[in-house]
């Protein structure tokens, strides 16, 4: 209903009110919000522990006079604008590094290194570009404040902690978020891109990012001397049989015009040469986009589990362990179609179809998903935009060299690019949204 009108509108108003106003005044916000980029990358900080972060943007936020909420969620924070009748519209951007060590020799690395609640000493690094995210977010605040005469409305903003352990949103949402603070139509956000060029925007209707599950197994087992395997029920090769059939899930099981991976990345076992060990450790990273799929997978693993050690001969009290991380879980990202093209249409009005492209679904994960996945009535969207050096593009497109991925310490996006485009991008959809009168 809300989109008819607002189209209806466009015809009246071909051109976005003001449109190169918004470009030019992002123009003239990116010295200061590079300043605070600068600051957010050398100061990253992992999962659960965003305070610092947090508190740059509830300062911003409150300045501007936003109605501003701390500790939704963990260090989540809510920041609220209410500007007369019309839609609600959430912004979101997370806040959460990576403990991984940057190698990317720029002067502004991070040089951060903490210890883990696990004891793990490791360096600490925006390797998922959630700096450019928050700095656009203070660019789409500064913004939306500043011409609140352009659009009618609820703006909240949101700062998310923990997208990277797939807690956050649901910490956000559990703490009363759509109970405590008013409850969004639109639910739009970002996020950069390590395989397109900088400034590029990219958009994918429907399923847009997979279901995520981190699933352990403990494969049990009798150990012994390893010259005298009969007398022992070996776990390396029970959980080699294991993996070995866990293949046959998305090649046997799965159809092959859905979507389903099952990768185990981690398989641990034994001490020394001649013994055989007690038990083996895997562990799997599960991915499908239906909630139909995901339960196939999840249920199978535990089945094939079961029956490859039945037929090892292991009695009922060593049937192996399996443990689906319900708390860790990343739920799929579907990108309401209707607004998603919409807003495809409107951006491509904006900065030309040369630089705005239809992308094809990833099975990587984003809790953003859970923002909109209970509630049909709240339309979603989140977008990429492109964050590689043009020159390295081509330069690593001749080469035929692969280019680091979004994780990797040697990630460097052209942030400047990034936030321009993401801030010019987010406020203008935000203000179409909210149409004034
Ligand atoms: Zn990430
Ligand atoms: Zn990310």
């Amino acid at each position: 209903m809300k989109l008819t009108a607002v189209a209806a509108l466009a015809i009246i108003l071909p051109m976005p009110v003001a449109a190169q106003d918004i470009a030019a005044e992002v123009g003239k916000q990116m010295p200061s919000l590079m300043k605070i980029y600068d600051d957010f990358h050398a100061n990253p900080e992992l999962s659960f522990m965003e305070v610092r972060s947090a508190g740059i943007l509830a300062a911003e936020a409150r300045g501007l006079g936003f109605s501003v909420a701390e500790k939704v969620g963990g260090t989540g924070i809510v920041a609220v604008m209410e500007n007369g009748p019309g839609p609600v519209v959430l912004v979101r951007a997370d806040m959460d590094a990576l403990p991984v060590t940057e190698q990317t020799g720029l002067p502004g690395a991070s040089k951060v290194r903490v210890t883990t609640k696990e004891g793990v000493e490791t360096g600490v690094m925006h390797a998922c570009g959630h700096d450019t995210h928050m700095t656009a977010w203070v660019g789409v605040a500064r913004l939306m404040a500043a011409h609140k005469d352009r659009w009618s409305g609820t703006l909240v903003m949101i700062g998310q902690p923990a997208e990277e352990r797939g807690a956050g949103a649901r910490m956000m949402l559990e703490d009363g978020l759509y109970t405590r603070f008013p409850k969004p139509d639109y639910a739009l956000a970002f996020h950069d891109a390590a395989q397109f060029p900088a400034g590029m925007i990219g958009y994918t209707p429907g399923y847009a990012l997979a279901n995520v599950d981190s699933v352990d197994i403990l494969v049990k087992g009798v150990g012994g001397h390893g010259a005298y395997p009969q007398t022992t029920k070996d776990p390396i090769v029970l959980a080699s049989r294991i993996v070995t059939a866990l293949q046959t899930l998305v090649a046997r099981e799965v159809s092959p015009l859905d979507s389903a991976v099952v990768t185990v990345g981690s398989f641990h076992a034994g001490a020394k040469h001649n013994i055989i060990p007690d038990e083996a450790r895997l562990q799997l990273t599960v991915r499908s986009y239906t909630d139909e799929v995901r339960t196939h997978l999840l249920d199978g693993i535990a089945r094939i589990a079961k029956g490859e050690a039945i037929a090892a001969g292991l009695p009922d009290d060593k049937m192996p362990e399996v443990t689906v991380d319900r708390n860790e879980f990343t739920p799929s990202t579907y990108n309401t179609p209707e607004l998603t093209r919409d807003m495809a249409e409107f951006l491509t009005g904006r900065f030309g179809a040369a630089r705005v492209h239809q992308l094809p679904p990833v099975m990587g994960g984003e809790d953003f998903g859970r923002f909109s996945r209970d509630d049909k009535d709240i339309q979603s969207l989140i977008f990429w935009v492109g964050g590689v050096p043009q020159a390295e593009f081509d330069a690593a497109k001749k080469e035929g060299r692969t280019l680091p991925s979004l994780h990797s310490p040697f990630w460097a996006p052209d942030a400047h690019a990034v936030v321009s485009t993401a801030t010019e991008a987010l406020t203008a959809m935000a203000m179409k949204l909210m149409p004034k009168g």
